[in-house]
């Protein structure tokens, strides 16, 4: 018989565990994210989702457990080496700079993958211009074009982050964390704020996401959404995971149906 090749996951979590002073924010969670797949993590409001980001990328120490991301470990705990390795974020509450334009909000995003400042430096000193960096200034820029595209924001690229409407911040913000080319994208609430028509194109952005080879975990409460987009879902509850499967088996499952019970959810 031949030997099974088991496919890395992309992201495996292993007894992840955070305290804030004696309360369990995330409690020995377990979970596997499969390359490729849209991944929902779901859960009441407190339950630990925020948190489980936050931990991801570096944000805040875990307490217990491994971050395995691609097959390696994932140790070093500095938001921006998270980055580079290629795990980026949206944020639950929008944060964009209000006074750079939508060109430089993705632009800036790209600043990560930038040319290392030493190359620039011996540039400078041996061919008294910076090595490569009108070449990277343009890529960014391509780069950039190219998102912004792909968002549907190419007529808003000159406009401020802050006279956007909200839900083209939230694409803009989309935009920025893709400009970093990450392998894996943690989307906090992205429909938190849009209106039913923005929330309905969502759907098809993320899917879109995907299809560019990026692995998505989808944090969100707009069920349908969840439902209708994702491969797995993982719920949690008070920190621990109460239910896991694909969408149509969640849906139906006791546990969950309680654990969402009093909130303003449909599932
Ligand atoms: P979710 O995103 O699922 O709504 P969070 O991860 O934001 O939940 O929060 C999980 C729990 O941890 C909540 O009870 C919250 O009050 C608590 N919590 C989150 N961050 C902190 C913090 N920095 N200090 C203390 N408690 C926190
Ligand atoms: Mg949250």
């Amino acid at each position: 018989m031949r030997e099974q090749v088991a496919r890395t996951a992309c992201l495996s979590i292993e007894g992840l565990t955070k305290r804030f002073g004696g309360f369990y924010a995330l409690n020995e969670l377990h979970m596997e994210v499969a390359q490729g797949h849209i991944h929902a993590l779901i859960g009441p409001n407190g339950a630990g989702k925020t948190t489980f980001f936050n931990l991801v990328t570096g944000v805040l120490p875990a307490d217990a457990g491994r971050i395995v991301f691609n097959g390696q470990v994932v140790a070093d705990t500095r938001p921006s080496k998270r980055t580079i390795k290629g795990i980026a974020r949206t944020f639950q509450n929008i944060r964009l700079f209000p006074h750079l334009t939508a060109m430089e909000t993705v632009m800036i995003g790209s600043h990560c993958r930038a040319f290392p400042s030493v190359w620039k430096a011996l540039g400078k000193a041996v061919l008294q211009r910076p090595l490569g960096e009108a070449d990277e200034e343009r890529q960014m820029r391509e780069n950039a074009v190219e998102l912004l595209e792909f968002l549907g924001l190419t007529d808003k690229q000159d406009a401020k982050a802050s006279d956007l409407p909200y839900g083209e911040q939230r694409k803009l913000e989309l935009a920025r964390a893709l400009a970093t080319q990450p392998r894996l994208l943690l989307l906090d609430e992205p429909t938190a704020g849009m209106n039913p028509r923005e929330t309905d194109e969502l759907d098809d952005v993320i899917t879109r996401v995907r299809d560019r080879g990026v692995t998505i975990i989808l944090v969100e409460h707009d069920m349908r959404l969840v439902m209708g987009v994702s491969d797995s879902v993982t719920v949690i509850n008070f920190g621990t995971k109460i239910a896991e499967g694909p969408p149509e088996k969640i849906q139906s499952d006791p546990l969950v149906v309680e654990a969402y019970l009093g909130e303003d959810v449909q599932l």
